[in-house]
């Protein structure tokens, strides 16, 4: 079996409403997948994370590689790739459309033996999974915390039992955001925030001091992703766990978050991190150092489906009867197309997300939806 070619999919969608996070502000979703095809017409799925034209431009500058290559070989794939781009970078772009490709062969991988890719992982620990609904964003035209009070409301009458509520526009009128939505959903539902990096080291400790009272389970991207002294000193002044992850692409950027305890939760993102090969180094890389992994999750139903086989396949930490179980990160936000785009849409119930047992992702494409939703030439 060989590769004979390499697709990507550009999908857009014009947001009714923008939305902004601390960091980026969105008017549109725009995503891409990569389709790659073998000879024999078996055909492998992936998404990369980040930016959807560059993406598909760096996928296009690895194609030459891959063309004629066995997609089963994804370990000698992976290093031919790395090793090609790697002097201009080993982390950002190199990397996401990296992880895309990844995924889409071990999607290959997993429907020529016929089993998903968490058996090819090492196997299954769980079939379902409990999900965070991500959302909270700061939506233009709407009172904050109004509007992200009804959001969370709505997430916990739909059954989750978890959200995570966006942060970073300054450090007072977020504690009454958290606040406002802590006493509309009471003491036993969880709250993470996450501040897209908005905050300086000092505007970061003196959120997480005055929102200790408010139970928080994390304190995502404190600080911005290069100053991991600064993390370690949010870390050290206040209470509250700290967690980040997404931007670190690679072992070697997990290396030092990880050795020196940065951060208290890894949050790799399989589309951004080297896909299914390098996560799996990178949790194994965590476990050795005794630091807990949620992984990061901005996509479509693709990426959703290939965090969700990574997540079957973690090794339950601590061992005990009853373990941590990873949480998946479950997007809320407006975007039609996010699971239009597979025949099979992930769906959860009450909170809970069972995870496809199909072969490789476990999930078929709808290619009217990619149709539909194609981005418009530039
Ligand atoms: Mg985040």
């Amino acid at each position: 079996m060989k590769i004979a070619a390499v697709r990507t999919h550009l999908l857009d969608y014009r947001l009714a409403t923008p939305f902004e996070s601390a960091s980026m502000r969105f008017d549109r979703r725009a995503h891409v997948l990569v389709e790659i095809v073998c000879d024999n017409g078996l055909t492998g799925w992936g998404e990369c994370l980040g930016p959807a034209r560059p993406n598909a431009s760096v996928v296009a500058a690895y194609t030459p590689w891959l063309l004629g290559a066995d997609p089963l070989e994804t370990e000698k794939i992976w290093a031919t790739l790395y090793n090609a781009l790697r002097d201009q970078g080993q982390r950002g772009l190199t990397m996401t459309a990296l992880s895309g490709i990844d995924i889409a062969l071990w999607d290959i991988k997993g429907k020529h033996f016929g089993v998903p890719i968490s058996t090819l992982l090492g196997g299954r620990f769980r079939d379902h999974v409990r999900a965070y609904a991500t959302g909270s964003f700061k939506r233009d035209g709407v009172d904050r915390i109004e509007d992200n009070v009804t959001e969370v409301r709505r997430y916990q009458t739909e059954g989750f039992g978890a959200s995570k509520i966006k942060i970073g526009f300054g450090v007072d009128q977020d504690l009454r955001v958290v606040r406002a939505v802590r006493d509309a959903v009471g003491p036993d539902f969880r709250l993470m925030v996450d501040a897209n990096h908005g905050y300086d080291t000092l505007e970061a400790i003196r959120f997480g001091r005055a929102a200790a009272e408010l139970d928080i389970d994390w304190f995502e991207e404190p600080v911005v992703p290069e100053h991991l002294a600064a993390y370690r000193e949010v870390k050290a002044n206040q209470l509250i766990p700290v967690a980040g992850g997404e931007t670190w692409q690679g072992r070697f950027a997990m290396k030092e978050p990880v050795e020196t305890r940065a951060v208290d939760i890894l949050q790799p993102d399989l589309a951004g991190t080297g896909g299914f090969t390098e996560a799996k180094r990178i949790v194994d890389m965590a476990a050795l150092y005794g630091v807990r992994v949620v992984p990061h999750v901005w996509g479509t139903a693709v990426h959703i489906a290939a965090a969700l086989q990574f997540m079957a396949a973690m090794v339950p930490s601590p061992v005990r009867v009853n373990p941590i179980e990873p949480i998946l990160e479950f997007d809320r936000t407006d975007n039609p197309y996010r699971q239009a785009v597979v025949t099979q849409p992930i769906e959860h119930e009450a909170g809970v997300v069972r995870i496809p047992n199909g072969p490789g992702l476990g999930v078929e494409i709808n290619r009217d939806a990619l149709a539909e939703y194609k981005m418009a030439e530039a």
